[in-house]
């Protein structure tokens, strides 16, 4: 069953969202060369406390830490640690948020310094595949609208996304009903509602779509090795198209 959120849920969501993107504008500002992925975690849950959230994503099924930070050739679900990050990486932060039980979930991947000409261009297309799949998300299209969207702007720009992992409605609970992959013909699946609240992200690798977990359970990789990218934002679907409810106001 796919939650339709009322006026007031979505206020909270909303706050919710305000706070993720808060808290990931001042992560960018300390994802330097030097820093440690542990340290960008604990940044992390003591901003999302100081706002009086808790961070969605810790003891999720297990996961140790706030946020997901994968480097360079990992893909999703990096588990925060020792490793600092070095000139020329790049690290995508994943965090969600719970303020008063309802729930908010972003991403985004950063240029750790000065990084070749293809990784901008793999950053810039991950973002607006993205930006492609949000604007799908309408009343009366169909929930794989948002999926064609990304995967042919991905492709269309020579490379892949990712298949193993998927979007998902958020609301009440981190992960809801529909998942949304990245991939996909058009007009299939439920028609978007008023009130639907998706998590839209699309993870996009610069060589080949496919992907191995590390030994941890958690960590996904390209399986070529080759550096992959991942934005979200959690998205509304209103009367008047869709609402970026991670965005700071
Ligand atoms: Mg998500």
């Amino acid at each position: 069953m796919i939650h339709l959120r009322s006026d007031n849920e979505l206020r909270v969501i909303r706050a919710s969202g305000r706070i993720t993107a808060r808290v990931i504008q001042k992560l960018t500002k300390a994802a330097k060369a030097g820093i440690s992925t542990a340290e960008i975690d604990y940044l992390a849950e003591e901003l999302i406390r100081k706002e009086n959230a808790i961070p969605a994503f810790k003891g999720y099924r297990g996961f140790p830490a706030s946020v997901c930070t994968s480097v360079n050739e990992e893909i999703v679900h990096g588990i925060p640690g020792e490793r600092k990050l070095r000139e020329s990486d790049i690290i995508s932060i994943d965090l969600g948020v719970n303020l008063e039980g309802y729930f908010s979930d972003a991403a985004v991947t950063l240029a750790v310094g000065r990084v070749g000409p293809g990784i901008k261009r793999l950053l810039k297309i991950t973002r607006d595949a993205l930006l492609a799949g949000i604007k799908q998300a309408q009343p009366d299209k169909h929930l794989s609208d948002i999926s064609h969207a990304v995967q042919s702007l991905v492709e269309r720009n020579g490379f892949s996304v990712v298949r193993d992992f998927v979007g998902h409605g958020i609301g009440s609970n981190l992960h809801e009903e529909p998942e949304i992959p990245n991939f996909g013909k058009p007009n299939l699946g439920p028609r978007l509602k008023k009130g639907m609240v998706l998590a839209i992200e699309p993870m996009v690798n610069m060589g080949s779509w496919e992907l191995e977990v590390l030994d941890n359970g958690w960590t996904a990789v390209t399986k070529d090795r080759r550096p992959s990218a991942h934005f979200e934002h959690t998205v509304a679907v209103t009367e008047n198209g869709p609402e970026i409810l991670t965005l700071e106001g």
